[in-house]
C-alpha cells in the first residue's frame, strides 16, 4: 500500500498553520502572530476560523 507523501505547505513558523505568501515576498500575515517570516512544513494545526464563537453560553 502506498502512502501519499507529506504535504508540504507555507506555514507560520511558531503556529504550523498555513498562510497565504506572494511568490516575491519574504513575509506573510498569520493571523495569530502578525507578519512572520513562513516556512515550509507540514500544517500542525488546521487555520483559525475568524468570528468562529462557541456555542452561546448560558444565553
Ligand atoms: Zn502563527
Amino acid at each position: 500500500m502506498m502512502s501519499p507523501a507529506s504535504p508540504v505547505h507555507t506555514v507560520c513558523p511558531h503556529c504550523k498553520r498555513p498562510v497565504a505568501v506572494q511568490p516575491e515576498q519574504q513575509h506573510a500575515h498569520c493571523p495569530e502572530h502578525g507578519q512572520i517570516v513562513p516556512m515550509r512544513s507540514a500544517v500542525a494545526n488546521p487555520p483559525l476560523q475568524p468570528m468562529l464563537k462557541p456555542l452561546a453560553l448560558g444565553a
